[in-house]
């Protein structure tokens, strides 16, 4: 695996991004008037304690005192051993110490600003949290969202849960924020609402599916599907996992009664 970070470069005021390889995993930080706020961690203990480096350097006089884990992927938790001595925060599902966890949102003061941590429900995981920045209109998303390629629906992933999770923040921003994938460049708040409606498109073409007794393979080529084949079935087979395990009944296809005559 090839470890390596990009600089910390400004996104909005005193906000800023640093990309972890591998993964490309965005890092993010928040630098107020008493303390700054770390958005994940990367990938080991040893890119924490680079990430901790240069981002200190960023915030100047200001001590980095917060540091935020999105979800427990090994690119966003793997560096948290870096930062014990801070105040870390996660959801309490997260699967790996620290300081501070909760169960629905948590605030964090920075100072001139503060960051509102928030559970809304299921997602990418079951215990993903986004970070609002209202002072500086930036909103972190962790992989909820991703710019450089489709989202990313694992065996952990709640695909039909997960469009209803990210209305919850995605709602309360208003125009001009900026919005910051868990991968990829910054997004705009336009392209966070299409991206929130494939998934739910998706999860709604897995539905028929599910309906119709098929499977992920073989659908992608009969459709006008927004993202590249393997994503596509990859996402849609996470759907069909989740929707088998539920024991959903099976319906039949809706058809208009005159069309049945
Ligand atoms: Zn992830």
């Amino acid at each position: 695996m090839q470890f390596s970070l990009g600089a910390f470069e400004p996104i909005a005021d005193r906000v800023y991004v640093a990309v972890a390889e591998p993964e490309a995993v965005n890092i993010g930080l928040v630098v107020g008037t008493t303390g700054a706020l770390l958005v994940d961690t990367g990938s080991s203990p040893e890119q924490g304690a680079a990430i901790r480096g240069a981002a200190q350097a960023i915030a100047g006089d200001v001590q980095l005192t917060h540091v935020l884990v999105t979800h427990g992927h090994y690119d966003h938790v793997g560096g948290l051993p870096a930062f014990a001595d801070l105040t870390t925060l996660a959801h309490r599902d997260l699967g790996a110490e620290v300081t501070r966890s909760f169960g629905l949102a948590a605030a964090v003061d920075l100072g001139d600003c503060h960051a509102e941590l928030i559970h809304y429900g299921r997602g990418h995981t079951d215990h993903d949290v986004t970070v609002v920045v209202a002072a500086r209109k930036v909103a972190f998303f962790g992989d909820l969202l991703e710019s450089a390629q489709p989202p990313q629906a694992g065996e952990d992933a709640w695909p039909a849960d997960w469009p209803r999770s990210l209305d919850g923040t995605l709602g309360a921003l208003q125009k001009g924020y900026v919005v910051v994938p868990g991968h990829g460049p910054v997004m705009e708040r336009e392209d966070a609402f299409v991206q929130r409606a494939e998934l739910h498109w998706h999860h709604d073409k897995a539905v028929e599916l599910y309906d119709a007794g098929r499977e992920a393979s073989g659908a992608w080529a009969e459709e006008g599907w927004p993202w590249p084949q393997e994503a596509t079935e990859a996402y849609l087979a996470q759907c069909l996992r989740r929707l088998t395990e539920s024991g959903r009944p099976r319906t039949k296809a809706r058809t208009l009664p005159l069309l049945n005559r």
